[in-house]
């Protein structure tokens, strides 16, 4: 195991935010804008997962492409180009692995197992709060760096919590700063995990899957309140579609 480079340059790493986007909302959206603020990325790469690993999508891989598109539209890079969506999951036959699409990244920019890779995975609490059950743990740790957002609600004391038990398994230990963790996986360099706080809405996909199927079309208080969560050019397609019971 070598040592991970401390400080790093956030300004030279490439964030890979991946996500089912069930549908895709503006907390997705805020979550990315955030990220060029605080750690302050150099760019976002959006990794939407065709057949994703823990849960199961109840729309098809080629709607969630389209409205990641519409979602994450207009968004730009701090060098001025828009934010990219990688397809490589959405074509991927089989189930959707993070292990698998950051070794492909990896490969494809010519980083070896053995070197720390300008690149960051972007996870919410929840998703840190599964660490353990994710293919290829602890050693998919040493592949990226990691960035937790911590979602709303109680995204602090989550995140705290998950990071406890991390640290009591010896795969994360304190980087000496609140929130800042190296990880330490049993074969590769290792790696920071860091706690952002975005600012992102408190929204997710099941609550508007679940005002959809509760409302359909019909527009009450509650409804209008989960559709103005949604970029209208997502709304407008999954309307036109009639996905989610509309
Ligand atoms: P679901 O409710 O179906 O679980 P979701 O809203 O969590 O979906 P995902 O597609 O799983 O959406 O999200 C992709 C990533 O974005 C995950 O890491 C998730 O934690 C994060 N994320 C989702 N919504 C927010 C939000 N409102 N604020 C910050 N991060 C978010």
């Amino acid at each position: 195991m070598t040592s991970a480079p401390f400080p790093i340059r956030w300004d030279e790493v490439t964030a890979v935010f991946g996500g089912t986007f069930d549908p895709p909302h503006l907390g997705h959206r805020e979550a990315v804008m955030g990220l060029f603020k605080h750690p302050g990325v150099r760019e976002v790469l959006i990794l939407p997962s065709g057949k994703p690993a823990q849960k199961s999508a109840q729309t098809s891989a080629k709607d969630r492409l389209e409205m990641v598109k519409r979602n994450f539209a207009g968004i730009v890079n701090p060098s001025g180009r828009p934010v990219q969506i990688d397809e490589r999951e959405i074509r991927r036959p089989t189930t959707a692995f993070t292990i698998d699409a950051l070794r492909e990244i990896r490969g494809e920019r010519g980083i070896g197992n053995d070197r720390v890779a300008p690149l960051a995975f972007v996870i919410g609490v929840d998703q840190l709060e599964k660490f353990e059950s994710w293919q290829g743990f602890p050693d998919v740790l040493g592949l990226a760096h990691w960035i937790v957002l911590e979602r709303a609600p109680k995204g602090q004391p989550r995140a705290k919590k998950a990071l406890q038990h991390l640290e009591s398994l010896s795969v994360i230990r304190s980087a000496g700063r609140e929130g800042h963790y190296q990880t330490l996986p049993r074969s590769g360099p290792t790696t920071a995990l860091i706690c952002v706080s975005t600012g992102a809405r408190n929204v997710s996909s099941t609550e508007i899957r679940r005002t959809f199927a509760l409302h359909g079309n019909e527009m009450n208080e509650n409804a209008s309140d989960i559709r103005s969560n949604l970029a209208a050019d997502v709304e407008s397609y999954l309307k036109a579609h009639h996905l989610y019971g509309t």
